[in-house]
């Protein structure tokens, strides 16, 4: 009855579902306030009230005929607002309504954009620890993906990704800020990826596409946000309102290329027809109308830094090791017991605290937590985070 592959994927059930369905019966257990739950990654900060005025103020004065199909590349005052955004953050970059399209989630850019460039078998390569949707996105668009594990601070490993790197391979996908690390990339750590790549383009004369995946890009802590668009040459920016902005289940996120880009007119139109033929048609129309009316899309987001704070504060008391997380909302220490699964099952079963294994993330001897959790939560965990690695080194 199912196919094979999704029969397959099945079994090996996502970690992160595992430890969401083992917190729903531990808070079954023990009420909710007694369960530590920082398995999921969903923002905890509420969208600005901008957003909802515009809501409020449509719903008084909706538009007739505002609710039927519009073109698949997405309204074009949100695709300006988009360019507009990018502009002010990046400076003179090429982009205009002319090249964003609009996509469902930063989800949806990716899938779009895979579809649009593979052929059966190309590579695609992923970073270890990775965000682990990606292998199924390449696989939707019939690629085969190769991993490459970071190093051991998270940053490239330009040797290690220069092995990898072969005359089938398509696309990089980047993740910077990282899920599930937090850590960053720099300016000069994008430069010299880039040269990298140009330099296996002459080799294998072949066409290597970086898909910087960005959805967390507001959410950088105390460092300088790296310039995607001055760093790389083929870039497809892929970035979503997701995190930035509250709006993770409207799904709304969007991919956007420099219009002086070679073949930019191709690729935007390839985008267009794999959004479509993909079944997501446009993104939802109303939210992208809700998007071109605030005044800005630039947020800070103090909410998450405070968390960041505070959730290193209890790991560092407690005695974890860690690389401090810079943006995003996920933090990827070390685990005392080498076995990374039998940790977080000891973490779930003794001390109430959810959390997911490193190798769900393909790298072992780790495990992930987001500190997207309210503040209260995190302060008062720390005294089971205690007990949890007092136990592991007993
Ligand atoms: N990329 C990364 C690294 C993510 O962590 C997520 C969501 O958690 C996504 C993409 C998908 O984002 P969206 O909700 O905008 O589709």
């Amino acid at each position: 009855m199912i196919s094979q592959e999704i029969k397959q994927n099945l079994t090996q059930s996502s970690w992160i579902r595992k430890m969401f369905e083992e917190g729903q019966r531990l808070k079954a257990i023990h009420g909710a306030d007694k369960v530590y739950d920082f398995s999921l990654g969903n923002p905890v900060i509420d969208p600005p009230k901008e957003y909802f005025e515009a809501l409020k103020n449509y719903a008084h004065n909706p538009i007739s005929g505002g609710h039927s199909y519009i073109p698949n590349q997405g309204l074009v005052e949100a695709r300006e607002k988009v360019a507009e955004h990018l502009g002010d953050r990046y400076g003179d970059i090429g982009v205009s309504h002319e090249s964003v399209i609009m996509t469902s989630g930063a989800a949806g850019a990716l899938n779009v954009a895979l579809r649009s460039i593979l052929n059966e078998d190309d590579e695609v390569i992923i970073f270890t620890p990775f965000f682990v949707e990606y292998k199924f996105y390449v696989n939707n668009a019939k690629g085969k993906a190769v991993y490459v594990p970071l190093a051991e601070d998270f940053t490239i490993d330009l040797d290690k990704l220069a092995e990898h790197i072969t005359g089938r391979t398509k696309a990089v996908i980047l993740n910077n800020p990282h899920n599930p690390t937090g850590q960053l990339l720099t300016q000069e750590d994008l430069e010299a990826f880039n040269s990298l790549l140009r330099e296996k383009e002459t080799e294998h004369e072949a066409m290597i596409h970086v898909l910087y995946d960005d959805p967390y890009s507001q959410l950088i802590y105390d460092y300088d946000a790296p310039n995607p668009f001055k760093a790389i040459d083929r870039l497809f920016y892929v970035s979503s309102f997701s995190k930035d902005l509250g709006l993770a289940g409207e799904r709304l996120g969007y991919l956007a290329i420099d219009s002086r880009m070679e073949d930019a007119g191709e690729y935007m139109a390839a985008f267009v027809f794999a959004n479509r033929t993909l079944g997501f048609g446009n993104a939802s129309v109303t939210v992208q109308r809700m998007i071109s009316q605030l005044p800005t899309l630039t947020q800070e987001q103090a909410g998450y830094k405070e968390r960041r704070n505070a959730m290193v504060e209890v790991l560092t008391d407690a005695g974890f090791d860690f690389v401090e997380p810079k943006g995003g909302f996920f933090i990827f220490p070390k685990s005392p017991l080498a076995d990374d699964t039998a940790f977080c099952k000891l973490a779930a079963e003794k001390f109430n605290i959810l959390l997911v294994p490193g190798s769900g993330f393909g790298r072992e001897g780790h495990f992930r937590l987001s500190y997207s959790v309210s503040l209260e939560q995190i302060e008062n965990s720390k005294e089971a985070f205690k007990a949890l690695l007092q136990e592991c080194k007993a």
